[in-house]
């Protein structure tokens, strides 16, 4: 395989799948994961990152596979206690995963940037790649509903994203830029290509490309942007992203994602089982299996991402043609 360094961006399950083949099929030290920081919250007077210590823990491989979230074999004394003293539970923490919370928010305290706390934690935990926030300032998802504006983690967890969802709000985004690491990776002269993953578009990948300064770094980075598709035979795997499509007025299909991104994501993957949908795309695409449920699938569908970005590299101009 080619040489080069890959940026993916990512949100929490679905991207830490992805994000977990490329991490596998690569060479160490090349992948940079630019996590969504629109889920972070502060809770219990702790930062949490959902999708960034999803994706962390995934490449560390200490993830709960089953949960999706968390660590596999976790304890769950402190929940319990703080049951018991009639505490906030709505939001659980293990008492493995709490010491990550802790710890990092011990630090953000005394006033070190989230990226470097993360970029220190991920290679403590052993991770040979960076696993970094899309930037170091709080910009937080806000879900607005017919009965008003809800915090990101209200609507996703508490009320388990049940409410009916009418737009998305990205609050504090204006004042963020893309964290150092997030532009070096993204300026090295090697990138092989951006990779957005099969994430959420609405609140897992918007809130990356809401940071001012990000999408013009994707765009003079120059490699190309390969999207694969969250949506597989109209439907999503996991998560609200179907029913928030559905809320939002769009048909719940892989045209209606690609149409979402306006353009500016150079070529797709879309499943196997949506063969046909491919004549419907104004961009090239590859045709491959996107249902990752094995570490061999994840594999192969990172193996697919990255031989279709380098033949992409290698045509000339961008009039190629649809490669399904
Ligand atoms: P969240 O932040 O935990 O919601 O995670 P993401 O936004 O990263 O992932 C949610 C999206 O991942 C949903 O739209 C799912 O359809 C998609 N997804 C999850 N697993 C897979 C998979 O194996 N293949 C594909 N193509 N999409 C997946």
């Amino acid at each position: 395989m080619t040489p080069g360094t890959v940026v993916a961006l990512s949100g929490g399950i679905g991207g830490a799948r992805l994000a977990l083949g490329l991490y596998r099929v690569l060479p160490p030290g090349v992948l940079t994961v630019v996590c969504n920081p629109g889920d972070d919250f502060d809770h219990l007077g702790l930062r949490i990152c959902p999708d960034a210590d999803t994706v962390l823990y995934t490449l560390a491989g200490l993830a709960n596979p089953e949960a999706g979230w968390g660590r596999a074999g976790e304890t769950w004394t402190f929940m319990k206690v703080l049951a018991g003293l009639g505490g906030e539970t709505w939001f659980q923490l293990g008492d493995g995963d709490l010491a990550l919370h802790v710890e990092r928010t011990r630090r953000l305290t005394g006033g070190e940037p989230l990226s470097r706390i993360a970029a220190d934690i991920a290679r403590r935990l052993g991770v040979c790649a960076r696993v970094v926030p899309a930037c170091d300032a709080a910009v937080r998802t806000v879900v607005r509903t017919p009965g008003g504006r809800m915090a990101f983690q209200h609507y996703f967890v508490r009320d388990r994203c049940e409410p009916v969802v009418t737009g998305f709000e990205f609050e504090g985004a204006e004042e963020a830029r893309p964290c150092r690491a997030v532009l070096e990776a993204l300026a090295d002269d090697s990138l092989r290509c951006v990779v957005v993953c099969p994430s959420n578009p609405f609140i897992s990948i918007d809130p990356i490309l809401a940071v001012p300064g990000m999408m013009a770094a994707i765009r003079a980075a120059g490699a190309p942007v390969i999207g694969v598709s969250p949506i597989i035979g109209g439907a999503a795997v996991k998560g609200p992203t179907a029913k928030m499509m559905r809320e939002l007025g769009l048909e719940v299909s892989n045209r209606a994602i690609e149409r979402h991104y306006q353009k500016w994501i150079d070529a797709w993957i879309i499943d196997s089982t949506d063969a046909a949908d491919a004549a419907r795309f104004s961009r090239p695409v590859r045709i491959a299996p996107t249902l990752m449920r094995t570490k061999a699938d994840k594999d192969a569908l990172a193996r697919a991402v990255l031989e279709f970005a380098d033949e992409l590299r290698a045509r000339t101009g961008p009039a190629a043609d649809n490669g399904a």
